[in-house]
């Protein structure tokens, strides 16, 4: 074959670029401003949130929300306002005025507040876009309405359920609080095509057997008890392979499928059944620094990714299979923490035995009841199932737990007082005899809060004081456990 000159090669090359700059084909990841890295990429000019969503409360968000009708005046309208049963207003917002209707919720869940924080953004980004042909493209073709935090009393007080207690995610029936039945009321008037049921489900969920830890779980909200397929939960299957495809280049391997079956009383569920095809998104955990702040940031691209697939069409393109090819939710394989292989010794005066430690550090996430809210010893054991977000090799250590009660919370005075008693720097004889004084006090087991002390060999035959986990967190110039896996980005 004839090998074509160079400068045709470059002419033919100029000429791609030239036709890609001036009509990107749909789904061109370089030049789309909906492309997961583009999204990404702007986030940080378009924040509005602050860096901690559980510090947003009624009173901040009505802040926000002015700031961005004074900075981008007529971007959206307050179209209506729910009340809660404290009397805290709860804004329904409309920007855009196409022909698809979307509703978006978050924080239906006093304590989930991740979505808040990145639709806030989401208005800004939009905003500051006014004019932008893809922008007005999108508020052409969908009229979006957002009710951000959704559940304001529970928010002011980081819990889960309304001033009265109830859980509005298992109202949707008998519709007992003003916040649902002003959900119920907004969705039957504007009769959306397409919903979005926004929540955090807590860090401690693996995507998949042994996989990655989740940052975003999405379910295809079925309408009924078979779980039956219909045009509506297509939608929301294909929708939730976009934001996998969104989010998976960005974080590789955390997303996942909610793992829940249909509950009639529950929202999502009744949404769907009552015609509003509904997609959740769970928000999880990405352990590592300004996790709550990436969270958001995914959030964000998600959100908005997904809303253009809406808007442009290329939602219709998605194959359906893709949705049940995203690995499922596994809880109980993840853990905040995990001490290996320790030498345990405690108050029951039986000789030292090697063991595992698993500890929890709950944030302000409480979840469900009955989950676990004190940091604290989860489990004793053989726990090779478990992963820690962090892992202590502890194969060289004696851990001695030592109760709460005898023990400073702070590092360097709960070193003074063991320097005090002269357990710094003592013999392992020395040790036991008195984690044997303090009898039952002193027994590393499921609850336990006190602090674990872990004394390495040091010289003389004597053990050296090297660390401790207090609260569920590494202390002690002696230690250094290997932090969790860097993200991505
Ligand atoms: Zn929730």
């Amino acid at each position: 074959m004839k090998r074509p000159a160079r400068t045709a090669i470059l002419a033919a090359a100029l000429a791609l670029s030239l036709t890609a700059a001036a009509a990107p084909p749909p789904g061109s990841a370089a030049a789309s401003p909906w492309s997961a890295s583009a999204l990404w990429d702007t986030w940080p000019s378009a924040r509005v949130s602050g860096p901690d969503p559980w510090a947003l409360k009624h009173a901040g968000l009505r802040a926000a929300l002015d700031l961005l009708q004074a900075r981008q005046p007529g971007l959206f309208v307050v179209e209506q306002e729910g009340v809660s049963s404290e009397g805290r207003k709860i804004p329904l917002l409309r920007l855009g005025s196409g022909p698809t209707g979307v509703l978006l919720w978050s924080q239906m869940h006093g304590d989930e507040p991740t979505a808040t924080s990145a639709l806030l953004d989401v208005l800004s980004w939009l905003g500051a876009r006014r004019g932008n042909a893809a922008v007005e493209q999108l508020l052409s073709r969908l009229t979006i309405r957002i009710i951000p935090m959704l559940n304001p009393d529970g928010a002011e007080r980081t819990q889960r359920r309304t001033a009265e207690e109830i859980d509005i995610n298992r109202d949707a029936l008998r519709l007992s609080t003003p916040e649902g039945r002003f959900l119920k009321s907004v969705r039957d008037r504007t009769k959306p095509v397409a919903g979005y049921n926004l929540h955090n489900q807590g860090p401690n969920v693996a995507a998949g057997k042994g996989g990655e830890q989740v940052a975003i779980s999405l379910l295809s909200v079925p309408g009924d008890e078979a779980l039956s397929e219909t045009e509506g939960t297509r939608r929301t299957k294909r929708l939730a392979a976009i934001v996998n495809s969104l989010v998976t280049p960005i974080a590789p391997g955390r997303v996942a499928r909610y793992d829940m079956d249909y509950t009639a009383r529950a929202f999502g569920d009744s949404m769907t059944r009552w015609g509003t095809p509904t997609l959740l998104i769970e928000t999880g955990g990405w352990a590592g620094p300004d996790e709550a702040a990436r969270l958001v940031r995914l959030n964000f691209v998600a959100l908005l990714g997904s809303l253009a697939a809406l808007a442009d069409g290329s939602v219709d393109q998605v194959d359906v299979a893709d949705y049940a090819r995203i690995p499922l939710n596994t809880r109980d394989s993840l853990c905040a923490l995990v001490v290996r292989g320790t030498r345990l010794a405690t108050g029951r005066g039986l000789p030292p035995f090697t063991a595992d430690l698993s500890f929890a550090v709950p944030g302000p996430f409480a979840g469900e009841a009955p989950r676990r809210r004190e940091p604290g010893i989860v489990e004793v054991g053989d726990l090779a199932h478990l992963r820690g977000l962090a892992e202590l090799d502890a194969t060289k250590l004696l851990a001695i737990p030592w109760p709460a009660t005898e023990a400073p919370e702070e590092w360097t005075e709960l070193q003074a007082t063991l320097d005090s008693r002269g357990l710094v720097d003592a013999s392992e004889a020395r040790l036991l005899a008195a984690v044997r004084a303090l009898g039952e006090a002193a027994v590393a087991r499921s609850g336990f809060a006190g602090p674990v002390l872990l004394y390495r060999e040091g010289v003389d035959g004597k053990l050296t004081l090297a660390g401790a986990i207090i609260r569920g967190r590494v202390v002690g110039e002696g230690l250094t456990p290997p932090l969790p896996s860097a993200p991505a980005k």
